[in-house]
């Protein structure tokens, strides 16, 4: 945990769906995309159980088609997560998918097709309660300064407030919107103009962001910029891998970030010349046993006695190696000496007194 308290946040209109508040205050949000087959209501929904075993909020499935609203009124129905219909292309596939019980639909309006197309969407989106999010990509940008890569954060603002006023003008405010590129600094800028410009509720995303070692960084340096600017209400991290992936990380993110403190966050040095124990194992096995505890203390694992408590004095609790030995200390106090092989155990024990409110 940051000794820093996470920036004031960017004030946004709070939206909807179905049970989950996006903007508005409400914690950031977690959600990702299912990739089973959309005709695949099974594989579908164990998708989106293991995404929600994992801590996700809400869950996007492709609808590519009006014949694919059949399985995604199914989808919609077991799911126990609200349900995001993503529809590309066609309004009579939105139509069906808001028929279906979507939570909320995102589109983007620039392969829509015509604007009175759109409004018999907006009208349904709007008769049955639930919020659209515009989502507008830098791969799909219109706009006449779209070739030009300096202006393309301006670009996919200007096309991204040109679809809002059109909303507007129908009466429709129940919005949320994303703008994303394949680069986290493109991302980070487009964000930072469209904050300034309205206050809908915004989705952050780096998009096709590769594989996940490789997205997971691009992720943090686009979308963990904003968090740390205060902007973003619901973030997506976009890997080329299975749907639970992005949520772990997502939510490793949020933890990183200061917005999220569900379990305790473990902090351990890189280890040099004089670490006198195995400590990759000591906090491999440290990292893997405190998934189980919810309370939210920072705990320190650290490779020598000299320079570990001192370094790690914010921390909780900890254990700091040194002569074959590790020091088990509270608030960098020493409580007493263990073999390396004790020690784990020495720990968690004392965690589960804290747990127990015993000391
Ligand atoms: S805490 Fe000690 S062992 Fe770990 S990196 Fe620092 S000096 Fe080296």
């Amino acid at each position: 945990m940051s000794i820093f308290p996470p920036p004031p946040r960017r004030q946004s209109n709070k939206i909807m769906v179905g049970r989950v508040a996006i903007g508005g205050g409400a914690p950031v949000s977690v959600q990702t995309m299912t990739n089973a087959p959309a005709d695949d209501p099974v594989g579908t929904l164990k998708q989106i159980c293991l995404a929600a075993d994992c801590g996700c909020d809400l869950i996007r499935c492709a609808v590519p088609s009006v014949r694919h609203a059949a399985v995604f009124a199914e989808v919609v129905r077991q799911s126990p997560l609200p349900v995001v219909a993503d529809i590309h292309f066609d309004c009579r596939i939105a139509l069906a998918a808001i028929k279906a019980g979507a939570h909320k639909i995102r589109i983007n309006p620039g392969n829509m097709g015509d604007w009175e197309a759109i409004a018999l969407v907006v009208q349904a989106a709007k008769d049955a309660g639930i919020p659209i999010r515009i989502g507008v990509n830098s791969g799909s940008i219109k706009h006449k300064n779209s070739n030009d890569a300096r202006t393309i954060p301006q670009a996919l603002c200007e096309e991204c407030i040109e679809y809002v006023a059109r909303f507007e003008d129908m009466g429709f405010r129940d919005l949320v919107l994303s703008l994303k590129t394949p680069d986290p600094l493109g991302t980070i800028a487009v964000n930072r103009l469209v904050a300034k410009q309205c206050s809908y509720p915004l989705h952050l995303g780096v998009t096709e962001a590769g594989p996940e070692e490789e997205a997971l960084l691009k992720s943090a340096i686009g979308i963990g910029a904003l968090l740390a600017d205060g902007i973003g209400d619901t973030i997506r991290l976009s890997f080329t891998a299975p749907p639970e992936r992005e949520v772990l990380a997502a939510k490793q993110l949020l933890r990183a970030a200061g917005l999220l403190r569900d379990h305790p966050v473990l902090i351990s040095c890189p280890t040099c010349g004089r670490t006198s124990v195995d400590l990759e194992k000591i906090v491999a096995e440290i990292n893997e046993k405190l998934r189980a505890f919810t309370l939210p203390i920072t705990v320190a694992v650290m490779g020598c006695e000299v320079n570990g408590p001192g370094e790690a004095k914010e921390a909780d609790i900890g254990l700091a190696a040194g002569a074959g030995r590790m020091t088990l200390f509270k608030k960098g106090m020493p409580q007493g000496t263990f073999a390396p092989d004790e020690a784990v155990a020495a720990l968690l024990a004392e965690i589960e007194r804290m747990v127990a409110g015993r000391h």
